[in-house]
């Protein structure tokens, strides 16, 4: 089976079709490619008109498990790709996540993969990262869901090779992966790829920042020469154009023409806080917002102290970071998507790529290291065309950091304060009042209930003679407990900061951040050179010590500066103040053993 077509036999109909999207997508000057605006995301569940989809002429299994899930009609990358990729063309698109850039190319390999009865996988994905290894592949199951015998297995590192190995071993349609891991089973054997008939990159620019360029080629040179090739990327270096015009054969090209949108549904918020102040500040922010958060903080360590101290303070915490096994965090990401969690702590490198919908708030506890992880990490509220709250937590030292952000994402981040006693008081008055409130709506629901309403309150009228206030009152008083209702802490400090901050100028200003070039700005006065004792010598490259780093340690690929090899040592830039933690695992770091 193979999925490639030639594109000039199109159909009557598909040419039809694609037509037909003509109002949406516009044609640019060149031939292929096709530039089109992002939009927000659709959902509906249960009322759901599918007609969208039904353009495309998928199976009736493709289209119940969309109507499943809520989709009401296709994104515009979708509707631009889809068509494309079921001719079996090959497809260069620039697009980001939340885009829904992975149903894009999910849905038509499902499609054509529906029949499939072979034994080896005929689809490859790669992804920057496990995190999104899992995303990725939990989407083509979701997809799948309804088409009987289809099979997804993810390979990515950190996790046992055994379970990987018996699934390759078994049926399997479409495998999602690392580049390190898939080069592992592919050297032994344990990944059958003589049958692979597309290939999938998705993140590509972020693969090439982490350092696998070596190892995609190495890969893409061991496929089967004759296979559909897809490259999704956020952004399109050189790198990448060079990429796709030395393995693309004709791609067709789509370019979302603005994410604006997406962005535009996440209100950007900033506050001035000291160091030793966060906490408090933080605890006071969860007071207006506690469902559905994501605080972001730079070390594992400091994930878990804050987890605790939130946890003594009544929320429902979970942490992730890299310390914690893979199939736990995938347990904590569920459980948060259901509603079990309400506020996840965790580090860059453990959040990557993360997509839960009921996200609604985003704290930058640390502030990030460059532009690109602040709007990964804002990305994870705003989901599927929902609204979110960001807010940055910026110190007198990273007050210059705060302006190059903006201009370099070019957006107004809007100064808050800190909720003092007042703020925070009101809200829980209101909250209290809200809860009643709809407590009294919501006990017409259960009859048995009201029944026992009835009966209490019958009971107090007549044993203790209390009238309808009275028994209101201790109703009331039950509910706040014995606990004080009211803050009543000391917060003059927040209004001192506040006035200090304000009246503070704004000298200092650099640019830094708005130069792209990371790596070489940043390296002067944000990071220090460290040395190890591996080299050329020892056949070590620049990707195994940037996967080596990024996967013993909590550092983001991102954040690593220059790195220099030489004959038998090799020196890397990294972040300055890594947490003494961090700078132990450093000592311990093996490179290809
Ligand atoms: P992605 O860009 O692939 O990371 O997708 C972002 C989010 O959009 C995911 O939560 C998807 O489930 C959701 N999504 C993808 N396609 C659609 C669609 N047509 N309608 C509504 N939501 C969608």
């Amino acid at each position: 089976m193979t999925l490639k077509k030639d594109s000039k036999s199109l159909g009557s109909e598909q040419k039809k079709s694609q037509n037909e999207d003509a109002s949406l997508i516009e044609l640019k000057n060149f031939e292929n490619k096709k530039e089109i605006e992002s939009q927000p995301l659709e959902v509906s569940k249960g009322n759901n008109n599918e007609n969208g989809f039904l353009d495309f002429g998928f199976k009736e299994s493709i289209l119940n498990s969309l109507r499943n899930k809520g989709y009401k009609s296709p994104t515009p990358i979708q509707k631009a790709a889809i068509p494309e990729l079921m001719l079996g063309r090959d497809l260069l698109g620039q697009a980001q996540t939340g885009t829904g850039k992975t149903a894009a190319f999910a849905l038509p390999l499902i499609e054509k993969l529906s029949d499939n009865k072979e034994l080896n996988a005929k689809v490859l994905v790669m992804t920057p990262t496990r995190e999104l290894a899992t995303q990725v592949a939990e989407s083509f199951k979701s997809y799948s869901s309804e088409s009987s015998n289809f099979k997804t297995v993810a390979i990515y590192g950190g996790t046992d090779y055994r379970s990987q190995i018996s699934a390759l071993k078994r049926k399997v349609d479409v495998v999602v992966g690392t580049p390190g891991r898939i080069m592992d089973h592919i050297r032994q054997g344990t990944f059958k790829i003589k049958d692979i008939n597309c290939l999938v990159l998705d993140e590509a620019d972020e693969m090439l920042n982490m350092g696998f360029l070596e190892d995609i080629e190495w890969i893409i040179d061991q496929l089967p020469e004759n296979k559909q090739m897809v490259l999704f990327s956020a952004t399109m270096p050189s790198e990448i154009r060079n990429i796709a015009k030395k393995y693309l054969n004709d791609p067709a090209e789509i370019f979302i023409k603005s994410v604006k949108k997406e962005t535009q549904l996440i209100s950007q918020k900033f506050l001035y806080v000291q160091r030793h102040h966060k906490l408090d500040a933080l605890k006071r922010i969860l007071e207006l917002n506690n469902e559905g958060v994501i605080i972001f903080v730079r070390t594992k360590l400091l994930t878990t102290s804050i987890a605790e101290a939130l946890e003594n303070s009544g929320h429902t915490v979970a942490v992730l970071n890299g310390d914690i096994p893979q199939n736990q965090r995938e347990n904590t990401v569920d459980r948060l998507k259901k509603g079990f969690i309400n506020i996840l702590v965790a580090t860059d490198v453990a959040a990557r790529g993360l997509d839960v919908e009921r996200i609604k708030l985003v704290v930058n506890y640390d502030f990030p290291f460059d532009k690109e992880t602040y709007t990964h990490r804002i990305g994870r509220t705003g989901r599927a065309g929902r609204s979110g709250e960001a807010i940055l937590f910026v110190n007198q030292r990273e007050k210059h950091f705060l302006r190059n952000l903006e201009n370099s994402t070019r957006t107004k981040i809007e100064e808050i304060n800190i909720p003092s006693n007042k703020v925070i008081n009101e809200k829980r008055m209101e909250k209290l009042i809200d809860n009643v409130n709809e407590s009294s709506l919501a006990k017409d629901e259960n009859e048995e209930n009201k029944a026992l309403i009835v009966d209490v309150l019958d009971n107090l009228k007549e044993k203790y003679s209390m009238d309808d206030s009275n028994i209101a009152m201790s109703a009331i008083n039950l509910v706040i407990g014995n606990k004080s209702f009211f803050v009543n802490e000391d917060d003059s400090w927040i209004h001192k900061q506040n006035n200090i901050d304000r009246n503070r100028s704004n000298r200092n200003i650099n640019n830094r951040m708005r130069n792209s070039n990371r790596r070489n700005n940043y390296q002067n006065d944000s990071f220090e050179t460290y040395k190890f004792n591996f080299g050329k010598f020892d056949g070590v490259r620049v990707a195994n010590i940037i996967s080596s780093i990024c996967n013993s340690t909590n550092i983001n690929g991102r954040s690593i500066g220059k790195i220099q090899i030489f004959n038998d040592y090799s020196l890397v830039d990294l972040p300055r103040d890594l947490h003494r933690e961090t700078k132990n695992k450093l000592k311990k770091i093996k490179v290809r053993n």
